[in-house]
Parts: C-alpha cells; sequence; structure tokens
C-alpha cells in the first residue's frame, strides 16, 4: 500500500477484555491494555504497554512465533 506512513504510531480501536480474557493474555513484561483492532483487519490483537530502555513506555502488539514485543520506535 502506497502512502502509508510506516513511523505513525498504531492507531485502531482498543476493547477492553473481559476479567478471563486478562488472566488469559497477561504477562510478565508488560501490562495487558486490551484488544486492538484497525481498519482492515479481520481480527483483533492484544496490545500492551512496556517499556523501551531508549523511548520509556511504549505500546505495541506481539509479532512474530515467539510473540516478541518490540517497540515501535526503535525499528
Ligand atoms: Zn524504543
Amino acid at each position: 500500500m502506497s502512502g502509508v506512513e510506516e513511523k505513525e504510531v498504531i492507531k485502531g480501536m482498543l476493547r477492553e477484555p473481559s476479567a478471563p480474557e486478562i488472566l488469559k493474555h497477561r504477562r510478565r513484561d508488560a501490562e495487558f491494555l486490551g484488544f486492538l483492532t484497525r481498519p482492515g483487519w479481520r481480527g483483533e490483537l492484544p496490545y500492551y504497554r512496556f517499556k523501551c530502555t531508549i523511548h520509556g513506555y511504549v505500546e505495541n502488539y506481539p509479532q512474530g512465533y515467539d510473540e516478541a514485543l518490540l517497540c515501535p520506535h526503535c525499528d
């Protein structure tokens, strides 16, 4: 897709999770914020706030097979 601003911080809708969903998606290294959906997405992804050693607190969804949380500003 052309014209997409790649450095743009994640935009979308955040759905508040239910209590069981919070338990399921919580992780030690990040705060679970809810489920993110963006235009063009068919589903939703868990969305987290975590700390980047360079940028401080940032937000993103897990990526890759190992569900790594990567700072959106470091890439
Ligand atoms: Zn960073």
